[in-house]
């Protein structure tokens, strides 16, 4: 079980700051005390905490702000060092965006894929990581219960990222990480046709 913290005063002023229907302002790399933010380790948060219901509203309006528009946000990147993130289920109906509350991914599938990345706190920067193809994680909702789930394809991807957001870690380190490594190419085999 991971302690959960409430949020402090600090971060309640951060949250009820300017006007709360807007989006927020999105830490940006280029900022050196925005970056120090982005690069720390997240503490988990308390699912019954009355004011993460805001936190999550606030952080849905971000990446759902018009020509600014994510497919995922995590905390951090709105200034909460907290194990918080929202993601686009593209693997659902009509694609909701879902919170995932002191998210771990308890496995990772050795089978990677490759695609184009980019990151709201990084400016003009998209590039191809390695991700796991398929990740099995577990997470909470705001009543305390714990969720398990395998998650594949482009919505795994997004999981990653941002779940490596809560570890202080960015795309741009997977890259430079990945670029010292050598990866074989996967043969598919083509699916056996049943005759039935
Ligand atoms: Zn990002």
């Amino acid at each position: 079980m991971i302690a959960s913290q409430l949020l402090t005063q600090d971060e309640l002023a951060l949250l009820f700051e300017g006007d709360q229907n807007q989006p927020m302002y999105v830490y940006q790399d280029t900022v050196p005390a925005e970056l120090q933010v982005l690069k720390n380790n997240c503490v988990a948060i308390d699912p019954r905490d009355e004011n993460v219901k805001m936190l999550i509203a606030r952080m849905y309006k971000t990446v759902t702000d018009g020509d600014r528009a994510g497919v995922g946000i995590a905390a951090p990147q709105v200034g909460f060092n907290r194990r918080l993130f929202l993601v686009k289920r593209f693997d659902k109906a009509n694609e909701p965006f879902e919170f995932f509350l002191n998210p771990q991914i308890i496995w990772y599938s050795s089978l990677l894929q490759q695609g184009e990345e980019g990151c709201l706190s990084i400016e003009n920067r998209y590039e191809a990581v390695y991700r796991s193809m398929t990740i099995q994680l577990t997470y909470f909702d705001l009543e305390g219960n714990q969720y398990q789930e395998v998650v594949e394809g482009y919505t795994a991807v997004i999981m990653q990222h941002e779940y490596d957001h809560l570890n202080g870690i960015l795309f741009t380190d997977r890259i430079v990480e990945q670029a010292q490594r050598e990866y074989e190419d996967a043969t598919i085999e083509t699916p056996l046709v049943y005759e039935v």
